[in-house]
C-alpha cells in the first residue's frame, strides 16, 4: 500500500522532532533541558479558564459557524481599529492552519511563493503540499535577518502568486520598521496581482512596544491576508485558535468553502475561551511580555559570553538564534566526519549536554541554531552553562 506524492515530499516539523527525542531521553532518565519549544510556559489566564469552564457547562458543544463565532469575529475586529469588520475575519484551529487554508485557496500548482528566510518550518512544507514552489530569500545577520527590497524586487516574477513575511519572526526574532516595510511595499506595489501573507502572531511579544502591522497599509489591504491568533499572546497554544481578515470577499468565501469541507469550524469551547481572552483586559499580555523581556535580556548576556558564536539581539518572539558556524570545522574533526553543521551541532548539544534545541537548517539557516526562551530563567542559566561547556569540549 502506497501513501501520497504529496506527504512523501513534505518534511517533518524539526522542532517537533526534537521535542519528541528530548521527551524520549527524559523517559530514560536523562536530564535533559529543553529549549526547543515555541510556545509559553505560562498557564492560560484564569480568566480565560473560567470563560473555556462556562462554556462546557453553558452546553457550547454543537457545531458552530464556519467561519466562527460572530461574537468572536466581533472581539477580533476590534482589536484592529475599525480596519476590518467581523465579516471579514475567519477562525480556524490555530494560526497554522488558518496559513494552510490559505495557501491551499490561493496557489495553484508551479506558482511561486517567495518566503524570506530564515523562516518558520512550517511555511515551505505547506506551499509543497498545495504543489506551489517555494522560493526562498536567504537574508543575513548583516540586515538583521531582513529582506530587502533589492532582494525581494529579484525575488519577485510574472509567476508569483505570494510573499510571505512574518514579523516578529520565528526564528530570529527580528522586526520590520515602518520604513523598512514601506520599502517593501513599494516594490511590491510594482506587483499587484501577488498576495502578501503577514503572520503577526508574535505582533505582542515584542520589546520595542510597537509593532508595525501590514495592516496600517492602505494600499495593499485588498490583497493582504492578515495572520494572528491567541497562541501566543495568551499563552494558549492547546487550545488551537487563530484567525485571518481579509477584505477579499473570493477569498473569504474560497476559504468558508475549503473549511467547511474540512474541519467545519474551530473547537467552540475554545472560540468562547479566545473571545474571554479579546475581551478581558490585557494586563495579562503585558506581564508575560514583561516576563519574556527579562529573559531576552538574560540570555543575550549569556551567549554573548559563549567564544566565536556571534547573536543578534531579538525585539520580538522568543528565541535567540546565534550563529555557532566557527564551530563545525573542529566539531567535524571531534565526530570523525567530513564536515557538520546545524544538525551535527544540536545532536552533539543533545548528546553531550543533554540540551534541546533546534538545527538552523530547519529554518533555513545553517550556520544556526535557535534556542527558545519561552522557558523558567533557572532552566536558562542551566542549558546556556552546559551549551557553553560543551562548546569549549569541541
Ligand atoms: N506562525 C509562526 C511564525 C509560528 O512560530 C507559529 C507557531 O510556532 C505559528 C504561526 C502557529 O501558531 P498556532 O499555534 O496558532 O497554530
Amino acid at each position: 500500500m502506497q501513501i501520497s506524492n504529496r506527504i512523501s515530499a513534505v518534511c517533518e516539523s524539526g522542532s517537533l522532532k526534537m521535542a519528541a527525542r528530548c521527551q524520549e531521553m527524559r523517559r530514560q532518565g536523562v536530564d535533559v533541558v529543553s529549549m526547543t519549544l515555541g510556545e509559553p510556559d505560562f498557564a492560560a489566564p484564569e480568566h480565560v479558564k473560567q470563560a473555556a469552564i462556562k462554556a462546557v457547562a453553558d452546553d457550547w458543544s454543537h457545531y458552530g459557524p464556519v467561519p466562527g463565532y460572530p461574537s468572536l469575529r466581533e472581539a477580533i475586529a476590534g482589536t484592529l481599529g475599525g480596519r476590518y469588520q467581523a465579516n471579514e475575519i475567519m477562525v480556524s484551529t490555530g494560526a497554522k492552519q488558518v496559513i494552510y487554508n490559505a495557501i491551499m485557496v490561493t496557489i495553484n500548482k508551479g506558482e511561486e511563493v517567495v518566503i524570506p528566510t530564515p523562516c518558520w518550518v512550517s511555511y515551505m512544507e505547506i506551499v509543497k503540499l498545495a504543489e506551489g514552489v517555494p522560493v526562498t530569500v536567504p537574508t543575513t545577520a548583516e540586515t538583521n535577518w531582513k529582506v530587502t527590497a533589492e532582494q525581494l524586487e529579484a525575488a519577485l516574477n510574472e509567476r508569483t502568486k505570494m510573499v510571505m513575511l512574518c514579523s516578529p519572526n520565528n526564528p530570529t526574532g527580528s522586526v520590520y520598521s515602518r520604513a523598512e516595510l514601506e520599502a517593501l511595499i513599494t516594490i511590491l506595489e510594482r506587483f499587484p496581482d501577488v498576495w502578501i501573507l503577514s503572520d503577526e502572531i508574535y505582533q505582542h511579544i515584542n520589546y520595542i512596544r510597537e509593532v508595525v502591522s501590514l495592516a496600517d497599509f492602505e494600499n495593499i489591504r485588498e490583497r493582504l491576508i492578515l495572520v494572528n491568533g491567541i497562541s501566543k499572546a495568551y499563552a494558549m497554544t492547546g487550545y488551537r485558535i487563530g484567525w485571518m481578515a481579509t477584505k477579499s470577499r473570493d477569498l473569504w468565501q474560497a476559504y468558508n468553502r475549503l473549511q467547511g469541507q474540512s474541519t467545519t469550524c474551530a473547537c467552540t469551547v475554545a472560540q468562547k475561551a479566545a473571545e474571554a481572552a479579546y475581551l478581558a483586559s490585557q494586563d495579562c499580555v503585558e506581564q508575560m511580555r514583561l516576563a519574556f523581556e527579562k529573559r531576552r535580556d538574560l540570555i543575550m548576556e549569556l551567549v554573548r559570553e559563549w567564544p566565536d558564536v556571534t547573536c543578534t539581539c531579538p525585539e520580538g518572539a522568543f528565541y535567540i538564534f546565534p550563529d555557532v558556524s566557527a564551530y563545525y570545522p573542529r566539531l567535524a574533526k571531534r565526530l570523525g566526519s567530513v564536515s557538520a553543521a546545524s544538525r551535527e551541532m544540536t545532536e552533539y548539544l543533545l548528546n553531550e549536554a543533554h540540551v534541546a534545541c533546534v538545527a538552523g537548517a530547519d529554518f533555513g539557516e545553517d550556520r544556526c541554531i535557535r534556542l527558545s526562551y519561552a522557558t523558567d530563567e533557572s532552566t536558562i542559566r542551566e542549558a546556556m552553562k552546559r551549551i557553553a561547556e560543551a562548546l569549549k569540549r569541541i
